[in-house]
């Protein structure tokens, strides 16, 4: 079997859906089993329904989720017939109704759990996989709507719980292959999930990537594939650099290291299970099934510079203690990381010189509360407003000359660096610069490293051709 996960621009309304379903119908014959996003936009909807009503302001959370429902009685009426189309509205209305009294509830409190808030956000993948399940059937694939809360199965944290994989695989392994066995294809929703005791929890935002390599993991599929809206994983975001490259095959190390340093295509957390169970995973685009995509696998061809690609992090801070010298460096890290890890706070590069400790986390001004708590252990510099820019690639492994290269090209583009950190795994150098130069930083980087280096090997190739 293959899962292919489908994210919410190649589910966003019914052009889009039967555009999926022209992609799985030639794979039938390799059972496919379909994980699904919400509808586009959808998620960012039920955020801003769970904001308002949290303030209290029920009547506009309450039009959010009447223009959510428009949106799925459009996309339905263009693709369900008569009895289908009923069914899907009846369906579609339960959930509704459970969105609209979880709303009243909130509104009525004027405040909101992390639980309220990850049950508002799963509405949206119940029913888009109701919805495409449904319209599968309208256009002639056998398929079957199956209900991710009750086969993933989480930890109970908001709103990132952890998936426990022993249950969660019993429960798959119960309900998935007599589905199979009868040539149905199972559409589940990605992202949403519930804990043991049964209480609605997701796996993050972004997180159906993630859904379909556990399920992918857990059902031993012998491809896992993430239908996105750009042809794979490219050599940075092409809304950075509209010149960004396809990459055709990468390493898992390589395409984790880029997820955890921003490039959004796909969840960082995602190629854990497919690793763990040696499943490639191709990154393809939904918009454009036959221009090719990026393979993931355990080791990957080098490519033609030894760098592979560039992310880019947003919404960085930068705290900076200074220790007296006094203080032992031991207990002086100890009570810094214990402080962040009090407040969940994940350090995203580390920089630590005698008893000086530099912190890039996740955050911005909101963070500058923590300033006053860290002053306990000396003096502190907090700066906001900065990001995280990291060039990755196996092939730089030992290799002399990447800093001054890397460096070189931010010193001529007149780019402050305000730490820097190369991977204890050597296969990733990441820095952090004021968020103002973040673009600049990655276009600069792209133009040497990418675009100058394609040029010059298609110059090379013509040279070729000629002779
Ligand atoms: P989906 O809804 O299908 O999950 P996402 O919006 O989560 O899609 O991810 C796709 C987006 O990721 C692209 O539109 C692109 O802007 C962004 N992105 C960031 N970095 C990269 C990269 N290196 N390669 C491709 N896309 C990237
Ligand atoms: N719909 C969820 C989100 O927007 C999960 C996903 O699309 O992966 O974050
Ligand atoms: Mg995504």
């Amino acid at each position: 079997m293959i899962v292919m996960k489908f994210g919410g621009t190649s589910v966003q309304d019914s052009t889009a859906i039967r555009r999926v379903a022209s992609i799985v119908a030639p794979r039938l014959a390799e059972q496919p089993l379909l994980v699904v996003s919400a509808m586009g936009g959808v998620t960012d909807k039920l955020v801003q329904v769970a904001d308002l009503a949290s303030r209290g302001e029920l009547s506009q959370a309450l039009e959010i989720l009447e223009a959510i429902r428009g949106r799925h009685i459009l996309a339905s009426s263009e693709m369900l017939v008569e009895p289908a189309l009923s069914a899907f509205v009846a369906e579609l209305d339960t959930r509704m109704a459970e969105a609209t009294k979880l709303a009243t509830e909130i509104a009525s409190q004027k405040s909101i759990t992390p639980a309220q808030h990850s049950y508002m956000l799963t509405f949206g993948e119940l029913l888009s996989s109701v919805l495409v399940a449904a319209a599968f059937n309208g256009l002639g694939i056998p398929a079957a709507h199956a209900d991710a809360r009750k086969l993933i199965v989480t930890d109970a944290h908001h709103p990132a719980a952890a998936p426990l994989p022993a249950p969660t695989r019993a429960r798959l392994q119960e309900v998935i292959p007599p589905m199979l066995a009868q040539n149905l294809v199972p559409v589940l929703g990605g992202f949403i999930a519930s804990s043991e005791s049964g209480e609605v929890t997701t796996l993050g935002r972004g997180g159906s990537d993630y859904s379909a390599a556990l399920i992918g993991a857990a059902l031993g599929a012998s491809r896992i594939e993430i239908w996105t809206d750009v042809s794979g994983i490219l050599t940075t975001d092409p809304r950075i650099c509209p010149k960004a490259q396809r990459i055709s095959e990468i390493s898992f190390h390589e395409a984790t290291e880029l997820a955890c340093f921003g490039a959004k295509v796909l969840h960082p957390a995602t190629l854990l299970p497919a690793v763990e169970h040696d499943i490639p995973v191709a990154v393809l685009n939904s918009h454009k099934p036959t221009e090719g995509g990026t393979i993931i696998r355990a080791t990957a061809a080098h490519g033609p510079s030894y760098f592979r690609a560039i992310a880019l992090k947003r919404n960085i801070s930068v705290f900076t203690v200074r220790a007296p010298r006094h203080m032992g460096s031991l207990r002086f890290l100890d009570d810094l990381f214990s402080l962040l890890r009090w407040h969940h706070l994940q350090s995203e590069i580390v920089a630590i010189s005698g008893a000086t400790a530099s912190v890039a986390v996740e955050g911005n001004h909101e963070l500058a509360k923590l300033t006053s708590e860290l002053q306990a252990l000396g003096e502190v510099e907090f700066q906001p407003n900065m990001a995280i820019v990291c060039l990755v690639g196996e092939n730089i492994r030992g290799r002399c000359g990447i800093a001054s290269e890397v460096f070189g090209i931010q010193a001529a583009a007149g780019i402050n660096i305000h730490m820097i950190a190369q991977g204890s795994s050597e296969i990733s150098v990441s820095f952090v610069v004021e968020e103002k130069d973040a673009v600049k930083s990655v276009q600069q980087l792209h133009r040497h490293i990418f675009e100058e280096t394609s040029a010059a090997a298609s110059e090379a190739a013509m040279e070729t051709a000629k002779a």
